[in-house]
């Protein structure tokens, strides 16, 4: 039996009105005249009717039909002016609220231990001096007591510029002469030097520019136990107290005597590892400084002496950093580099936390 007409239009219209979603109004149309609907259902069973209401009924039902497609594409219309009023809202741009900046700047992990290094040095009462990166070969070889036959200054081991007597600088030392030409062969002098160099090399350990650390100190006085102090003091700052250091006979054209200087692994505290081997890292050279360097930087090497020492901050930062590939340093691979971002390093947080 067909239901009754009005019936079935109060239950559309109940039912489309109370539909809050374009998924909601889709169900509705579905119930009422979809494949399985009711209204369909009407439909199909007009033909059980007699002749004489069959043309009646179906008329009201085809009637019934139009109004609900009306009213569905009515409350279509009001459901979708509404979902396109709530997007805009959702996705309107509020022009009073603060905005947002950059990430925040960090300092690149060889800037930030190069001045860790600077700070442990000023305050042991070294200045801090910069020097150019492009040198005479003066300054950068003879000077410093590097004859004109030495391997350093090979075409497969420095970059010259094509201005004859020009050299990127291999090493920070010339700033040991200029220093000296500065000071006027007046004592006590304490400088340090910090800055890049560059060198025709690169494997894991090695990159064509990287930075150096230099310290020179001239006084009438001085002796290996002022170097050795002086190492004890920066290695204890920067690796932490508990870290022991070791001096071994080495060469250096600038130093006489030499002394390549170990400090107890990082990582292991000296038992061994893959980072050591046998429990020590090499970290800088030094010596007590050659008399002919000290006489080119106008000084007697009858009246006073000096020691210096130069290590690479990108070998510091490895180790205070932990990780083993020095390249990794200049990928500009700002996740990377970020991930140093505060870090401090570990060595230091223990015994800064022990001595307090
Ligand atoms: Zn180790």
């Amino acid at each position: 039996m067909v239901e009754g007409v009005d019936e079935m239009l109060e239950a559309m219209r109940t039912q489309l009105d109370a539909a809050e979603t374009s998924m909601e109004l889709d169900a509705a149309r579905i119930f009422w005249i979809g494949r399985k609907g009711r209204l369909t259902a009407a439909m199909k069973s007009l033909g059980d009717l007699p002749e004489a209401d069959r043309r009646d009924q179906g008329q009201r039902l085809n009637q019934v039909r139009r109004r609900f497609e009306g009213w569905l594409e009515e409350r279509q219309r009001v459901l979708k002016a509404r979902e396109e009023r709530l997007q805009l809202e959702s996705e309107a741009v509020d022009m009073t609220l603060p905005g947002r900046g950059p990430t925040a700047a960090r300092l690149h992990p060889v800037t930030r231990v190069s001045r860790l290094l600077e700070e442990v040095f000023l305050r042991m009462g070294f200045a801090l001096t910069r020097g150019p990166e492009v040198e005479t070969e003066w300054y950068n070889f003879e000077a410093l007591n590097v004859p004109k036959d030495h391997p350093a200054r090979a075409m497969q081991d420095s970059f010259f510029v094509d201005l004859p007597g020009l050299v990127m600088r291999t090493q920070t030392s010339p700033m040991q002469i200029r220093a000296m030409e500065v000071a006027e062969a007046k004592t006590p002098l304490r400088i340090i030097s910090t800055g890049r160099v560059y060198r025709r090399d690169e494997d894991a350990t090695h990159v064509p520019m990287f930075t150096q650390l230099e310290a020179l100190a001239i006084d009438d006085n001085l002796g290996l136990a002022d170097l050795k102090g002086t190492l004890v003091t920066m290695v204890g700052e920067i690796f932490g107290a508990r870290t022991r250091l070791r001096l071994r006979p080495s060469y250096f054209p600038f130093t006489e005597p030499s002394l390549e200087v170990d400090i107890s692994c990082v990582v292991c505290g000296g038992a061994g590892c893959r980072t050591c081997k046998d429990g020590w890292l090499e970290i800088l050279g030094s010596g007590m400084v050659h008399p002919r360097v000290l006489k080119n930087g106008g000084y007697d090497p009858h009246k006073v002496n000096g020691f210096a020492l130069g290590m690479g901050v990108e070998r510091v930062a490895m180790l205070l950093y932990g990780f083993d590939d020095i390249r990794l340093l200049y990928q500009n691979d700002l996740g990377f580099l970020q991930g140093f971002g505060d870090v401090i390093p570990s060595s230091r947080t223990v015994e800064e936390g022990r001595s307090s």
